[in-house]
């Protein structure tokens, strides 16, 4: 094994770079900052038939306390660029929340609906990202404001592909069924009056203040359960009588119950018993069969 890689470490400690705030270590590790280091440390992880990782905010994984047997590539390749025709071409990186500040101060309409959920452009596009619209009666998908994508396919090709490309649809696209990689991503915006972004930024800032934990207290990954049309994993939780239940540091929010939060010293291991015993309950009690949501990486 030869990974000629710049800035390699070894035995990095991944809970740091996850909102849960949990798992092991990883054999390797890097940070890139540039597309070009993104796509070279691919080439070394193919070259040596070693197991790889991509992690943006590490806001949707729950990373087991074994860790990960091969490469993790913190992607930090964040330049986001403004042109003409209110487009924004942002790489995968880029932290959403910066290019939701980017908009609003250039009156340019789209992102200011995500504000508040940790995401990179990659992660959004691997899930669709989504959020309740204004009027709370739809949803509001990131696919709406992608046009292109600069992407390294699964056979190690990069190819500048259309929006229908991902195969968009609620909580998924291609991205969890091909190893492609999102390089970077052309969205289409619309020009705003500044002031009106800002009271839906507001307005769902607060929606989710009052109904969420506050990540710095509670470390979580947001929704574990995916959800069940309507019906709402969360509310089927709580009808269930579980929240507040705990598994060592791991509790059903008492705020909200798709929530699994970290009360400080949870593990993998306590999460994921929770996850079963919610879904074990749900089912005795309701019948109803509740999929996660989230993705556990590394070792069992
Ligand atoms: C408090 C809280 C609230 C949340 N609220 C919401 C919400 O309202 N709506 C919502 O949709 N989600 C929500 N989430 C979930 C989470 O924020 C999103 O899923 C987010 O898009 C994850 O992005 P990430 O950069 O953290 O991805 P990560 O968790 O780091 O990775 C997720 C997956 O994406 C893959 N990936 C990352 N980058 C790329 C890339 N460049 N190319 C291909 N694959 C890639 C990873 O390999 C991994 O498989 C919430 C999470 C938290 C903690």
């Amino acid at each position: 094994m030869s990974l000629n890689i710049p800035n390699l470490e070894r035995n990095k400690p991944l809970a740091p770079f996850t909102t849960y705030k949990i798992g092991g270590l990883s054999d390797f590790f890097v940070e890139v900052h540039t597309i070009d280091a993104l796509i070279h440390a691919l080439f070394e992880v193919r070259r040596n038939a070693m197991p790889f990782f991509l992690l943006g905010c590490g806001a949707n994984i729950l990373i087991t306390d074994k860790g990960f047997r091969g490469l993790v590539v913190r992607n930090a390749a964040n330049k986001v660029t403004f042109s003409e025709c209110e487009k924004v071409v942002a790489e995968s990186g880029a932290i959403v929340a910066d290019i939701i500040g980017q908009c609003c101060s250039r009156g340019l309409s789209g992102f200011e609906h995500f504000v508040g959920i940790p995401s990179t452009v990659g992660g959004a596009m691997w899930q669709n990202l989504h959020f309740l619209s204004p009027d709370r009666k739809q949803t509001v998908f990131i696919e709406s404001i992608v046009q292109t994508s600069r992407i390294l396919t699964e056979e190690g090709r990069c190819r500048t592909v259309g929006v229908d490309y991902f195969q968009f649809d609620y909580d998924t696209s291609i991205l969890q069924k091909r190893k492609d990689i999102v390089l970077d991503v052309t969205f289409q915006l619309s020009a705003k009056q500044k002031e009106e972004i800002r009271a839906i930024m507001d307005a769902n800032m607060a929606w989710r203040n009052a109904r969420q934990p506050q990540l710095e207290e509670y470390p979580s990954c947001g929704s574990v359960f995916k959800k069940i049309k309507d019906v709402g994993a969360g509310r089927l939780i709580e009808q269930a009588g579980l929240k507040g239940t705990c598994i060592g540091g791991a509790e059903v929010s008492k705020k909200h119950a798709n929530f699994i939060v970290n009360k400080g010293k949870a593990t993998a291991h306590d999460v994921l018993q929770l996850i079963q015993y919610v879904q074990t309950e749900v089912k005795r009690k309701l019948g109803y069969d509740l999929e996660t949501e989230i993705t556990v990486v590394g070792e069992l």
